[in-house]
């Protein structure tokens, strides 16, 4: 029999903990040859969340839970469930039902022909908002081109499954800033990919607003990627050649004409504008050197409160 742990992060999901385990209980029970277990990983919620999940320990003795100290956030829940993890494959997925159990079989029957990461690509159905859509696709074709890792448009899903050697390298990972829909690319191995609609939340509200997924997306792009930095050097190449042929015009202009060009607003707007680009570019250096901070202090991605297993 071959084990398979069921990775599921959980922040503020009370009413979708009995949901999802009897999904997945009804998926495993169609299938021989298999075992299950489902870790649940509690981050941080202040609802029901964890009272539900002891619950659900108590009876069904599939169900293992971590309590997190706190919010770390998604991807550190993901971690710590892959972490502990000591199955022959992990599959990593939602606790809203948005990532639809009955895939399962679909995700073994690929890695059972020798695929090490099965993938799913999710395509949003016409109700998410025409926004999420959006800014989702044109944020992982932005992410791939300017980083290094090729995410494929609707990639950017944490429902996969992962081999235990896959799981053996993401545990030994320690990034401060892990984004693993990144790092599954990134690894290589023997990779596939599935289509899915992803669907409405079962119920509850999505843990994600504006803010979050802009801090989301700047972790994605500087995680993999120091493209930013160059952009420094570029735009300042570009700016010394424009000053120093503005200089040799103004130069000819004014042995020719006799004049001088005057004009203090042209100058301000010129100095404010130069003030800002520095600004910005300031920002992108600090971000990374902000990484750098993190990583050095070798804080653990995670603090565990609690655990049954
Ligand atoms: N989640 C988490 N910690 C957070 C935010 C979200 O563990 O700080 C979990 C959440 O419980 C869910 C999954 O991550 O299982 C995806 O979150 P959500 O559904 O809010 O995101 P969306 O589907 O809207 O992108
Ligand atoms: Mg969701």
């Amino acid at each position: 029999m071959k084990k398979i742990s069921v990775v599921i992060p959980a922040h503020n999901e009370e009413g979708n903990i009995f949901l999802i385990h009897q999904r997945i209980k009804d998926v495993f029970s169609k299938l021989e040859n298999y075992h299950f277990e489902i870790i649940f990983v509690n981050d941080g919620s202040r609802d029901q969340t964890q009272a539900k999940i002891e619950e659900l320990a108590k009876q069904f003795e599939e169900v293992k839970f971590i309590e997190f100290s706190r919010n770390f956030g998604h991807q550190p829940a993901v971690k710590a469930g892959i972490d502990s993890s000591n199955a022959n494959a992990v599959i990593s997925m939602d606790a809203d039902l948005q990532h639809p159990p009955e895939l399962i079989p679909e995700l073994i029957e690929k890695w059972e022909e020798g695929f090490d990461i099965v993938y799913t690509i999710r395509t949003y159905p016409k109700e998410i908002s025409a926004f999420k859509r959006r800014t989702s696709s044109l944020y992982y074709k932005f992410l791939s081109k300017i980083s290094d890792v090729n995410l494929r448009e609707g990639g950017g899903s944490d429902f996969r499954l992962m081999d235990s050697s896959v799981v053996d390298v993401v545990r030994n990972m320690n990034e401060a800033d892990i984004f693993l829909r990144g790092l599954s690319n990134w690894m290589g191995f023997r990779q596939t990919g599935i289509r899915f609609t992803a669907g409405e939340r079962a119920s509850g509200e999505s843990s994600y607003n504006l803010q979050k997924m802009m801090r989301f997306a700047f972790t994605g792009i500087t995680a993999f990627s120091v493209k930013p930095l160059y952009l420094a050097a570029y735009l300042g190449f570009i700016f010394s050649a424009i000053a120093v042929l503005g200089y040799g015009i103004y130069v000819i202009h004014s042995f020719v004409s006799q004049t001088e060009i005057s004009g203090w607003a042209s100058l301000i707007m010129t100095v404010v504008f130069f003030g800002g680009l520095q600004l910005i570019i300031l920002g992108i250096i600090g971000i990374y050197l902000g990484k750098i901070f993190k990583q050095v202090k070798e804080r653990p991605n995670y603090i565990i409160r609690s655990k049954n297993f």
